[in-house]
């Protein structure tokens, strides 16, 4: 595996793959890799030949206050741990690589689905994760990109992004693929921000996945799922949110109709905010 941090060296790395009729798979992340990024890179690898894996603690999705500076970094585990997946570059950009200070990168609006849930926790939050997910299509210029549905709205929101990017010719075509979201036993779903928790944030955190679990088994009312899953909440969790929405728009429902559902939860643990979700089929 090739440690690349400049873009020209990028470039080089995928004109290379490229002229050798390469199909290219990408996985962007944040790096303080684990399972769930893993499983990921095991798509790219089933749907591409050559896979390129961005580390990149984005400073624009974070807000003032927000955890950027507390943001787990473990390069070398990860370039190890993506040594042994046989992943062929980890391109480990600088700032100045992604934003460089002598030309303007189009800051991109995430509109009226990044201003819900995620978005109105975290202002901006999703303004500076399609900026940077756009800029990291245009350096790696994937065939086809791999998101977890961990970050649910993210995806629906980069899947809404890619469309309009290839539909107005801004963009050559390229493919999404959703890998499901990799849980420890306890049904906690993994994240590189678990490392903060202590051992009894830990129970509490476990709390989360049992209350959408049990919520998503509650029948088709939406004030049923609700308050199924809000029963099982450990009450330390700090709820931010807990709903119902449609699994596209993300627009809340009332009850689970023909189309897939999700709810999908916010809470604070200790210090660390925690997001999960689980999709709900629709009743046809
Ligand atoms: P992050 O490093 O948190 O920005 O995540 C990078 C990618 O990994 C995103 O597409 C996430 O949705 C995905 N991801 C994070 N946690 C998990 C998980 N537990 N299972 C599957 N994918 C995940």
């Amino acid at each position: 595996m090739k440690l690349i941090h400049s873009n020209k060296e990028l470039n080089q790395a995928i004109t290379q793959a490229r002229s050798q009729g390469k199909r290219i798979g990408f996985v962007p992340t944040m790096g303080a890799l684990h399972k769930g990024h893993l499983s990921l890179v095991s798509i790219a690898k089933a749907h591409a030949d050559f896979v390129v894996v961005s580390v990149f603690v984005n400073p624009l999705q974070f807000n003032e206050g927000e955890d950027f500076d507390k943001y787990p970094r473990s390069i070398g585990q990860d370039a190890r741990l993506l040594t042994d997946n046989q992943v062929d570059v980890l391109y480990a950009p600088s700032a100045q690589e992604i934003y460089p200070k002598d030309f303007e990168i189009p800051r991109l609006l995430a509109g009226a689905l990044g201003e819900k849930y995620e978005g109105a926790a975290r202002p901006g939050h999703f303004d500076g994760m399609l900026t940077v997910v756009s800029r990291l299509f245009d350096l790696v210029k994937p065939d086809i990109a791999v998101f977890g549905e961990k970050d649910a709205q993210q995806v629906a929101l980069v899947t809404q992004l890619l469309n309009s990017q290839i539909r107005s010719g801004r963009r050559s075509p390229m493919a999404l693929k959703i890998g499901p979201t990799v849980r420890e036993e306890s049904g906690l779903a993994l994240s590189s921000r678990n490392v903060r928790l202590s051992d009894s944030e830990k129970q509490v955190a476990q709390s989360l996945s049992r209350a959408l679990f049990a919520g998503a088994k509650a029948g088709s009312n939406g004030e049923t799922i609700k308050s199924t899953a809000l029963g099982l909440l450990d009450p330390e969790a700090k709820l931010e949110y807990l709903e119902l929405v449609d699994a596209l728009s993300f627009e809340p429902i009332s009850s689970i109709g023909p189309n897939p559902a999700r709810l999908i939860i916010a809470a604070q643990v200790g210090k660390v905010r925690l997001i999960d979700n689980v999709l709900i089929d629709g009743k046809k």
